[in-house]
């Protein structure tokens, strides 16, 4: 047999969906830096600095902060079967996709889960969760941060003081948040957390940030039951992580290289100066969506800076325009998903892909493909909006 089979040759696409995100050239080139062992003492100085890195970007300083090995979901799973047993309630609450998973995850692990629920799109208040938190006496209320599903931006603060004053921990997903936006542990008093590498954070999808301060920690140690997950035992991972380094799972070397790196890109920029450019391109990106007469699908207000979920506008189709950008101008963006499926575009500006080349590529391309499609806008409008948000046409004028 004389097949040959393919190399590999990934386009270069340009990912403004929901994740992956771009990944930095940085975070590529390490990526394909020599492997070392998992218990070489350079690996270890290298695990120790990002962990360092990782509680100033969780803005927290609990010991047990580390990163998981899997995607976000891992890290969802981790936080979930780490402080759940079997028969513990778990408030969960829902407003899109990720929502969904956690109740799922928490069913799984065994938790009596009590579902919150407010519109896609929408957020809660604490009067939302008032009279569940009464009833169901939890352990655990569980809460996305930034819902990726619909672009809505949970605020945290209130709720997680409502949520001690009901005797529960608070466990936040801050998968899409992280990177992007401030993200407060210590402040606003979250229990335990977990994030991703593909989102925000410029670096590819296999790592899962996570964090557990002293009251979660004190509940892990004084479990009846073992954690259902092996590979996902946090005080066995801490065991690793902290300074006995007994073996558990082998490190993924390379991929801990790109978050490392990851994080360094980060830290150079300087966390404020990182979330104002998300929101400045965001808002440059709001602004030529609105002129094109599309429209926002979360509650005012209350809107992600990394990821712009919009209505499609009324006899333009889903997938001709998004088909367009990928095949022609090698631009990926977000479909709707569950109940947004058909109904909606999700646009990342998330991390490295966070920047205004970015943001006046994707207007032009999507203005080309409306029109192809009889959509009716003044040429250009687009691009003007959002060069007045980058302050450009009045300098011009
Ligand atoms: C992407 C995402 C996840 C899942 O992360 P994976 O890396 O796909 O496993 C979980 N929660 C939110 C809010 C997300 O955006």
């Amino acid at each position: 047999m004389t097949t040959r089979i393919p190399e590999l040759s990934p386009p270069p696409r340009l990912l403004l969906g929901p994740g992956p995100s771009a990944v930095h050239p940085r975070v590529l080139e390490a990526l394909a830096k020599p492997t070392l062992g998992h218990l070489d003492p350079e690996y270890l100085k290298i695990m120790d600095r990002m962990q360092r890195m990782l509680r100033d970007l969780f803005r927290t300083e609990n010991e047990l902060t580390f990163a998981v090995s899997g995607t976000g979901s891992a890290g969802m799973e981790a936080a979930v079967v780490n402080l759940i047993e079997p028969g513990d309630s778990m408030v969960v609450c829902v407003n899109g996709v990720f929502g969904g998973r956690m109740v799922d995850v928490a069913e799984r692990a065994g938790a009596q889960v009590t579902r919150a629920e407010r519109p896609w799109g929408e957020v809660f208040t604490p009067e939302d969760l008032a009279p569940l938190l009464a009833q169901a006496k939890p352990k655990v209320v569980g809460i996305v941060m930034a819902e990726t599903s619909t672009g809505a931006s949970q605020p945290l603060e209130e709720i997680s003081r409502q949520v001690h004053e009901a005797g529960a921990m608070l466990l936040v997903d801050a998968v899409t948040a992280l990177g992007g936006m401030p993200v407060e542990v210590d402040a606003w008093g979250i229990d335990a957390i977990y994030s991703g590498t593909q989102k925000c954070l410029s670096c590819p999808p296999g790592l899962a940030p996570v964090s557990f301060n002293a009251r979660a920690l004190d509940v892990i140690r004084s479990r009846r039951t073992k954690v259902r997950s092996w590979y996902l035992d946090a005080s066995m991972l801490a065991s690793y992580w902290g300074k006995d380094r007994v073996y558990h799972h082998t490190a993924p070397i390379n991929m801990s290289y790109a978050l490392y790196e990851a994080l360094r890109l980060v830290h150079e920029e300087g966390l404020t100066a990182c979330f104002d450019r998300h929101q400045r391109n965001h808002q440059a990106l709001a602004a030529g969506l609105e002129a094109l007469g599309i429209h926002f699908t979360a509650q005012e207000g209350h809107r992600l800076p990394m990821l712009n979920a919009v209505s499609i506008p009324k006899g333009v189709e889903d997938g001709p325009v998004r088909k367009g950008l990928l095949e022609r101008f090698d631009i990926e963006i977000g479909g709707g998903l569950g109940a947004f499926a058909g109904k909606v575009w999700r646009i990342g500006l998330m991390g490295h892909g966070s920047r205004q080349n970015n943001v006046l590529l994707f207007l032009a391309a999507l203005e080309q493909l409306l029109a192809e499609q009889g959509y009716g806008f003044d040429a250009g409008a687009s691009i003007a909006a959002a060069n007045g948000v980058y302050g450009r046409t009045e300098r011009q004028a």
